[in-house]
């Protein structure tokens, strides 16, 4: 009973003709009721021109990143009040780039999802373990490190309103994707984690994402495991018919 999710992380791509006429393309192939939860998330500069394209369409819009404080001195920050008030319902936190480039840690991730949860945004929660770590046989260890300490401090109420995206590093923009089982086995893991976490009730009402060379070619096989709910897309949302086709796979 899980509502499919697919998002598409435009990542740092795009101008503004660009990212409008993504998501005019995005919108007239989805239509008004698809069976799938759809989200796209532009650079934040683009964010508003994007909500104005997607207004009254099913797609929805999201951020990410986000700072969480109310405002003030913070220079080259926005916070959540500002992503809603650009349109936003969705916000990506921890992504691997972030947690890789900016120093990102699970405690700021925790305090970023307080912030998206306060402003009423869906936080969509990235985490993964690296090649290194899945070759010395650490991925439960470091997915599970993620997980509990990204989420720590969610009040059990909240928790069925997050979504976690499970994005194995070595399969991010690399064309390597995860086989459908090695991704379920995670997705069962964290599913199992979150069920200890909060309660199995609450487990099994929270959306797990998959994320990692999502393509048309491999989305029906991913999305068809027990435990995969969706799809957090990078490069495959860059193109309208790649990331309709991934849509129409959920
Ligand atoms: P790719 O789909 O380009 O591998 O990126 C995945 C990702 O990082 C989505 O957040």
């Amino acid at each position: 009973s899980r509502r499919t999710i697919i998002a598409g992380n435009w990542k740092m791509n795009l101008r503004a003709d660009s990212a409008a006429s993504l998501a005019k393309g995005v919108c007239d192939a989805v239509g008004e009721n698809p069976d799938v939860e759809v989200a796209v998330c532009p650079p934040s500069v683009y964010l508003h021109l994007t909500s104005d394209v997607l207004a009254g369409s099913a797609v929805g819009l999201g951020a990410q990143n986000l700072y969480p404080a109310d405002d003030g001195a913070y220079t080259g920050e926005v916070n959540a009040a500002m992503l809603s008030d650009c349109g936003c319902r969705y916000v990506i936190l921890g992504h691997s780039e972030r947690r890789a480039l900016m120093g990102e840690t699970d405690q700021q991730v925790s305090e970023k999802l307080a912030a998206a949860l306060a402003g009423n945004l869906i936080p969509i929660v990235c985490v993964g373990e690296t090649l290194e770590d899945r070759e010395s046989g650490k991925t439960e260890d470091v997915v599970g490190t993620q997980v509990r300490g990204s989420l720590a401090g969610l009040d059990e109420a909240r928790a069925p309103g997050v979504v976690i995206a499970y994005e194995p590093v070595w399969a991010i923009g690399t064309g390597k994707t995860a086989s459908p089982e090695q991704a379920e086995e995670v997705h069962a893991f964290i599913r199992q984690l979150l069920g200890e976490l909060f309660s199995g009730e609450v487990a099994d009402q929270m959306r797990i994402q998959y994320g990692g060379s999502v393509k048309p070619g491999n989305a029906k096989e991913l999305l068809g495991q027990p435990n995969i709910d969706g799809a957090l897309v990078g490069g495959a949302s860059l193109k309208v018919d790649d990331f309709v086709a991934i849509i129409n796979a959920g």
